[in-house]
């Protein structure tokens, strides 16, 4: 492990850092580490890997798809990807979906898929001065790392080393109607919102604020773009998170959980923005490949048949109620929805906790000082949840700062 870790630092760039633990394999809801040691995956590679790891019906649709045809570009086009489309906008249907997909790589691409889309509205389709000039997106949101997404990201911390930016974004306080219906006029090309703000630490916005943003939209004709990259594809217990809402979008962004593990994303533009690009005016030589739109295809036949929707609803909860019956002086609460959590802290104890956590056997992540998330494969079984539950108080008083007469 160490000499890997030494290796890494010498042979990368530092913009990880040098990440504690070197995983070798991994099982259904179990990794295990260069070393041997076995833990409970309660992160599943930031809300990615949605089957587990290993699933079997992943690694023969993958391994079958591999062997068959495994890239075509999109000078070709290839059967996988138009199941997959049909199969996404298919599950949008009871939401009216009328959509046209983008296939993309990752996540943020499938945002500057979006963005795009909305200059070319906010351009009136290439009249100039149509007046739609404005970008609104939430403070603290995360909408990706390339210079479009970063523009729209709201994470001061991320986004501002590297502006300005050619791009008029204007950030409001997540989860303020208020704040946002003040924000947005007939000038506002379009909205972009997370359902609940992943990175920002699983921070939900008030009851009724997805649907306050839909109707903002409505009544100035801005585009609401909904940023499900983290959310959609069961996190939630829905296959997105806007439909606890109804709040549908004009625009909608997927990836993470959507591939497996595989790497895919996608942009979703619903009525006549679906339209909005001519040929020539996007494109991707990966994007939408033979094998990751065959992973895509059975992550979301395998959510079907297995019920993982309910289960993560269920198991979510299991999860939930185990944390907050712990009475502990770090510990503050528990939010989210579903199989996307965060502990909450009582300080900033994020960082020790998850090193506490990894000591016991189980992957959490400290992703704000004071709140660590927990975004487990959606397998994950109420056994699990219940294991980490159990220990939990037991990695909390390990975490907890030593005071001087501590021994
Ligand atoms: N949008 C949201 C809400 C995200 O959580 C992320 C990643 O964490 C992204 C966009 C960027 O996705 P990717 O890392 O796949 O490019």
């Amino acid at each position: 492990m160490s000499d890997l870790r030494e290796r890494f630092e010498a042979a990368f760039m530092p913009n990880y850092g040098v990440p504690p633990l070197a995983l070798a394999r991994g099982e259904g809801c179990r990794v295990w580490d260069v070393d041997g040691r076995e833990y409970l995956d309660l992160i599943a590679g930031i809300a990615v890997t949605s089957l587990g790891h290993g699933h079997p019906a992943l690694v023969e649709a993958v391994s079958s798809q591999v062997a068959t045809l495994a890239h075509t570009s999109n000078l070709f086009l290839h059967e996988p990807e138009v199941l997959l489309a049909e199969r996404l906008l298919g599950l949008l249907n009871g939401d009216g979906g009328d959509g046209k997909v983008f296939l993309s790589n990752s996540g943020t691409e499938a945002n500057e898929c979006a963005l795009k889309l909305a200059i070319k509205y906010g351009n009136g389709r290439g009249r100039k001065h149509s007046g739609r000039s404005y970008f609104v997106a939430a403070e603290n949101g995360f909408h990706g790392r390339s210079m479009g997404a970063l523009s729209l990201t709201g994470k001061a911390a991320i986004r501002e080393p590297f502006g300005p930016y050619g791009i008029d974004v204007r950030f409001v306080p997540y989860g303020d109607a208020g704040a946002l219906k003040a924000a947005v006029d007939e000038n506002c090309a379009a909205v972009f919102l997370e359902p609940t703000q992943g990175e920002a630490g699983v921070v939900p916005p008030p009851d009724g604020y997805f649907a306050a943003a839909r109707a903002i939209c409505d009544a100035t004709g801005a585009l609401f773009v909904a940023d499900e990259i983290q959310s959609a594809i069961g996190r939630t217990g829905a296959w997105f998170a806007f439909q606890h809402e109804n709040a549908k979008p004009d625009v909608l962004t997927l990836a993470k959980g959507l591939g497996g593990g595989l790497p895919i994303g996608a942009c979703v533009a619903f009525g006549p923005h679906g339209d909005l690009f001519a040929k020539g005016d996007h494109g991707s030589t990966f994007g939408g490949n033979p094998v990751s739109a065959a992973a895509a295809l059975t992550v979301l036949t395998t959510i079907e048949k297995d019920g993982l929707l309910a289960n993560a609803a269920s198991v979510g909860e299991t999860l939930a109620d185990g944390i907050r019956a712990i009475d502990h002086p770090l510990l503050k609460g528990v939010r989210g929805r579903g199989l996307w959590r965060a502990a909450v802290l009582t300080g900033p104890h994020a960082p020790a906790v998850e090193a506490a956590a990894r000591d016991a056997g189980f992957l959490i992540n400290a992703l704000a000082p004071d709140a660590l998330r927990i975004a487990p494969p959606l397998i994950l079984t109420a056994g699990q949840a219940r294991s980490f539950t159990a220990a939990l108080p037991a990695i909390l008083d390990a975490a907890a700062p030593k005071t001087e007469n501590s021994a």
